[in-house]
């Protein structure tokens, strides 16, 4: 485990963004705690006959902007300070996409892997049932995240519809299709990266199909993202890694048949159509386009001043470490950083409920187009402001947002 404490991170983050914005004392105090914090403690009947209680958290950490927003973690180690950074992350994310909330996160302290089928659906609805008084589809609204998906959503979607008395499809999002999911989720996020890289390379001048692509991970974000960048961009992806390594062939790899192999032995490290390569190896490639799509603090100070790509799209939360982020702006390196690259998901979770709301359901092309225009939007927004004040693209990212959140709490009065 990582000893940085992620909050304090998330603090010091804000803090930065508050003194280049001089943003006043009372909205940057207001800004670095969360509105609201709950613990809640549940019991659930385990397989042999056994009671045992769980700990579960959920943050609202501003909703300025709308109902708080934001995914659910099952992890053993999960504990209140990071789901209150991710909360903060997220109100940062839906703000600078512009999405009417504001941003949430929640947890609930369990071993997915020791617990069955049958453990898992008793503990997502007991949770639900705890936290049931405090959310909603106006109030707070979870989705899926690191060890939950979209049959436990389901699940929780029905606890709370029976709590409520009501069919309650919009209280969360990240469903299943057949019971009110939105067409395009599963891939949303690498397709955010995608229209994001495509407006950086016109501004950097790329030749997108001469481009070449690193990628970092190879699970959700980064497989799909090695997928769409060849299908709508016509980019070259020449190496991908997972936790084992990763494989380089300059005259581009065949990324299907590195998902088969790593599906059949676990890893893309072992793939025979190009070199093996170590993960810091794959960062310091010299492509036009490289995408940590894996874990936060890959990208730091021993390795900032390796990185030879023109572009990093951070589809991972939190690659780069500060200190990181000094020396890639020194060196020219165009970042695009992580709650504006990785902001698609959270986007059509967003139609989701725009959806779920409407009880009308948009097609698969409507998803995408909607998707394109934000992430255009967003990126345009960020660029643009990095130009205007001369800092890099996370600065101005931060300066969008914060001031964003910062007017709607000033026009309601609350500061
Ligand atoms: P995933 O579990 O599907 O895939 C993670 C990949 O990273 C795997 O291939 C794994 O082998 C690899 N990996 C793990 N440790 C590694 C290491 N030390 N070095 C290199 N590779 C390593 O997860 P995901 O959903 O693709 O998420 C990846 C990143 O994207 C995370 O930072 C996540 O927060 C972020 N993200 C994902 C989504 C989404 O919708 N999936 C949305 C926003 C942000």
């Amino acid at each position: 485990m990582n000893d940085v404490n992620p909050f304090e991170t998330a603090q010091r983050q804000l803090d930065k963004a508050a003194e280049v914005l001089d943003l006043e004392e009372s909205v940057h105090e207001a800004l670095r705690e969360p509105m609201r914090t709950f613990v809640v403690n549940f019991q659930v009947k385990m397989d042999d006959g056994s009671t045992k209680t769980f700990k579960g958290f959920r943050v609202q950490y501003n909703d300025a902007l709308g109902p708080t927003k934001g995914g659910l973690r099952f992890h053993p180690d999960e504990t209140l300070d990071t789901v209150k950074a991710l909360a903060a992350w997220m109100t940062w994310k839906t703000a600078v996409a512009d999405i009417p909330y504001g941003g949430g996160k929640g947890g609930v302290v369990c071993n997915p892997k020791e617990l069955s089928q049958d453990e898992l659906e008793r503990i997502s609805r007991g949770y639900i049932c705890a936290i049931s008084n405090f959310i909603g589809e106006d109030r707070d609204i979870p989705a899926p995240d690191v060890y939950t998906n979209p049959q436990m959503m389901a699940w929780m979607m029905d606890e709370y519809s029976k709590v409520a008395g009501a069919y309650s499809p919009a209280v969360i999002t990240g469903k299943p299709v057949e019971v009110g999911g939105s067409l395009g989720r599963g891939d949303a996020t690498a397709r955010g990266v995608i229209y994001t890289i495509r407006e950086a390379a016109k501004e950097l001048g790329i030749k997108l199909d001469e481009a070449t692509v690193a990628i970092q991970g190879y699970g959700n974000a980064g497989y799909y993202s090695a997928t769409l960048i060849q299908q709508l961009l016509d980019c070259t992806v020449v190496a991908v890694s997972d936790s084992q390594g990763g494989v380089v062939n300059e005259d581009g790899l065949d990324i299907d048949a590195a998902k088969a192999h790593k599906n059949e032995n676990g890893t893309v490290a072992t793939y025979e159509g190009g070199d093996r390569i170590t993960n810091n190896e794959l960062l310091a490639l010299d492509v036009d386009v490289l995408i940590p799509a894996a874990i936060e603090n890959v990208i730091t100070e021993d390795n900032a001043g390796d990185v030879s790509a023109t572009m990093v799209a951070e589809a991972a939360n939190g690659p780069t470490t500060p200190e990181a982020d000094d020396t890639l702006y020194e060196n020219g390196v165009y970042v695009i950083p992580d709650f504006l690259c990785n902001a698609g998901g959270v986007t059509v979770s967003y139609f989701e409920w725009v959806q779920n709301r409407n009880r009308y359901y948009w097609t698969e092309e409507e998803v995408y187009e909607r998707l394109d225009k934000k992430m255009t939007k967003a990126f345009k927004d960020v660029h643009n402001r990095a130009q205007q004040e001369d800092v890099d693209n996370r600065t101005a990212a931060y300066m969008v947002s914060i001031e964003k959140v910062a007017q709607a709490m000033k026009l309601r009065g609350w500061v």
